[in-house]
């Protein structure tokens, strides 16, 4: 279960993050799996929901995944398409057939992470989003 364990160390990060700005909650996180991470959207997902439970902190914390599509390089002539070629389409660029190489970002990265910190003193919480960029 790759999934599972990449999504404890997400919750763990998140740990660490809402401790470090004195937050009491995590409201909402966004997270990028780029296309050659590996990763199951859809096992993720459901890893992150039930490990988020184990801290009041994380517990009702809404993931919102950016799953941004692979693109398609052709060995040949380095043409870069969005989607791949049917085996039987030659490369629009050069002709070639069953030469491309899927290309893209491999890794899970925090985004963006939405804190409800503790009361300020004028009595207001407002959740702060923070632009995050780290690897998990
Ligand atoms: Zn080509």
């Amino acid at each position: 279960m790759h999934e599972l364990s990449l999504a404890q160390s997400l919750v763990e990060q998140l740990l660490v993050l809402a401790a470090e700005q004195r937050a009491t909650r995590v409201v909402r996180i966004r997270v990028r799996i780029e296309p050659l991470a590996g990763v199951v959207t859809d096992s993720f997902s459901f890893g992150f929901e039930a490990v988020k439970t184990i801290s009041a902190v994380t517990r009702d914390a809404i993931l919102e995944l950016d799953c941004p599509p692979a693109s398609y390089r052709c060995l040949a002539c380095g043409r870069l398409s969005e989607h791949p070629l049917p085996p039987e389409i030659p490369c629009p660029g050069c002709g070639a057939k069953n030469r491309q190489l899927p290309t893209g970002g491999d890794q899970l990265l925090l985004l963006q992470v939405e804190l409800e910190e503790q009361e300020t003193d004028n009595g207001k919480t407002e959740p702060q989003p923070r632009e995050v960029n780290s690897h998990v």
